[in-house]
């Protein structure tokens, strides 16, 4: 009964929501993922690779090759799944409708928390509509090696929403419904999607980097000029 189904514990775990181009996935992705999905205790983490990004003129992997990948990279982790919604759609991809959608569906019970990396947050205020982010989801930053997190270092508008919403306990996520700032740290790995298409292009290896499934997919495919 959906009734009961929303009154139980497990619709009240916050659900992690984890966009990107993942052009190509990598191990930095999935270990981000992995570790926000245990310590932040999250029910589920929701990949949604981004259609075509409004910060990126053009992807190198067609949208096609990007959600096999992922299909690829996440298969087999029950705490992982995939969402197509801003592949389907031919309206740029913002994180802000995305949220919309999906407090939507899942109603007025459920923490959301958008899980991304220090790079990614030190570029928030470049975000479509980026304050109304905090009204629907909680955020997760991840640390990322060469990229450090200073609320001293932050423009006033962003310093000031870090240090008004900054949380030191994951607990605090599952409490309210949105509006927290959680910097957790992960397992270091100075692994960039960037980084790794120059080594395809110029035909290095990327082994041990990504997942094997991805990487024959990339060769198979041609991607990347591999
Ligand atoms: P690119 O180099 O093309 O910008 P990327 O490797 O940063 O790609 P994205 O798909 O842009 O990958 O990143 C999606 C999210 O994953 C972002 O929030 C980013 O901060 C985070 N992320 C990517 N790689 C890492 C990593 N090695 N460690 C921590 N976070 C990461």
């Amino acid at each position: 009964m959906p009734e009961l189904a929303a009154q139980s514990p497990a619709s009240t775990q916050p659900l992690g929501i984890f966009g990107g181009a993942f052009d190509p996935l990598h191990y930095g992705h999935l270990r981000l993922a992995e570790e926000a999905c245990k310590v932040l205790r999250l029910s589920e983490v929701r990949w949604v690779p981004s259609g075509q990004p409004p910060h990126r003129a053009t992807l190198s992997a067609t949208v096609e090759q990007r959600l096999a990948m992922l299909r690829l990279g996440i298969a087999g982790n029950p705490c992982f799944s995939l969402d197509e919604s801003e592949t389907l759609s031919t309206a740029p991809s913002y994180s802000v409708p995305t949220l919309e959608r999906l407090r939507a569906q899942f109603g007025a019970q459920r923490p959301l928390v958008l899980l991304l990396g220090v790079d990614a947050f030190l570029g928030l205020r470049s975000w479509h509509r980026w304050q109304e982010l905090f009204e629907l989801a909680h955020l997760a930053v991840a640390t990322r090696p060469g990229f450090s997190l200073d609320a001293e270092r932050l423009e006033p508008p962003l310093a000031a929403e870090f240090r008004g919403r900054q949380v030191q306990a994951a607990e605090k996520l599952a409490e309210t419904l949105a509006g927290c700032i959680l910097v957790f740290p992960i397992t270091a790995l100075a692994i960039s999607a960037t980084a790794l298409r120059a080594t395809f292009k110029a035909g290095g290896s990327a082994r041990y980097l990504l997942p094997d499934p991805v990487l024959d997919y990339i060769a198979a495919h041609h991607i990347y000029n591999s």
